[in-house]
Parts: structure tokens; C-alpha cells; sequence
């Protein structure tokens, strides 16, 4: 990976404060929607707090949250990626994503012309990015 450690820490860390604030997100959409659906009172329902995001995500694997799923999804690769080393290569082309790029789009997987043809080639809505 092209980036250096000091690149790498920054990127990891907006990658967890997005994670984190998706996650608060999506547990209160599932914490509303438990209750509209089971008629509970939202709010009674326990909050864990150690309710792996897994489940989370299983939970929510429906289409009404599909994007912020996806976005959930690929921010956890991303941080499995950086904790592995390959975190920052296009999957397309096996370029560097670049910096910049990665700092807008942290858990981006291709650098911005492989993103373009892919967006063009599957263009249906909803449809995973991977
Ligand atoms: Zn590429």
C-alpha cells in the first residue's frame, strides 16, 4: 500500500467515526422500527451495546436500509483492509486510489476511473458495489 502509516492512521480513523455514527444510526432505525412493527414502546428494547455489527447487519438486511448497509458493509472491509496491508489499491486495476481520494471516500475500493465505468456499467440502484 502507497500510503504511509502516519496516511494510513488518518484514514482509519474517519473510517471508525463514520462506522460509528452509521451504527448509532441504523440501531435506532432498528430500535423504531422493532417497535412500530412488534408494537413495542421504543426505548424498552435492551441496548446491548455489545451486539456485534454482524448482527447488526444481519438485522438490517432488508432493502429499505440496503445503502447504508452497504456503506456499514464497506467501511468494515476497508478497515479489515488496512489492517491487513491492502488497504488503498484499486480493485479494478491495481492502482493506488490516491490519498485525496481515500481521505473523501475512505472506504472507496477503486480509484475514480475504474469507479466511473463501473458506476456506468451497473447502473441500478441498490445493486452492491462490490
Ligand atoms: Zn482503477
Amino acid at each position: 500500500m502507497a500510503l504511509s502509516t502516519q496516511q494510513a492512521r488518518e484514514l482509519q480513523g474517519l473510517i471508525s467515526q463514520r462506522r460509528n455514527t452509521l451504527i448509532t444510526e441504523l440501531r435506532d432505525d432498528v430500535r423504531k422500527t422493532r417497535a412500530e412493527r412488534f408494537g413495542e414502546v421504543a426505548g424498552e428494547v435492551p441496548d446491548t451495546g455489545d451486539e456485534s455489527v454482524a448482527a447488526l447487519i444481519a438485522d438490517l438486511d432488508q432493502a429499505e436500509w440496503g445503502r447504508d448497509i452497504d456503506e456499514l458493509r464497506s467501511l468494515e472491509e476497508a478497515s479489515e483492509r488496512i489492517a491487513g496491508g491492502d488497504y488503498g489499491v484499486c480493485v479494478d486495476c491495481g492502482r493506488d486510489i490516491g490519498f485525496e481520494r481515500l481521505r473523501a471516500t475512505p472506504a472507496a475500493i477503486r480509484c475514480i476511473d475504474c469507479q466511473t465505468r463501473h458506476e456506468k456499467t451497473f447502473a441500478s440502484p441498490g445493486s452492491p458495489s462490490l
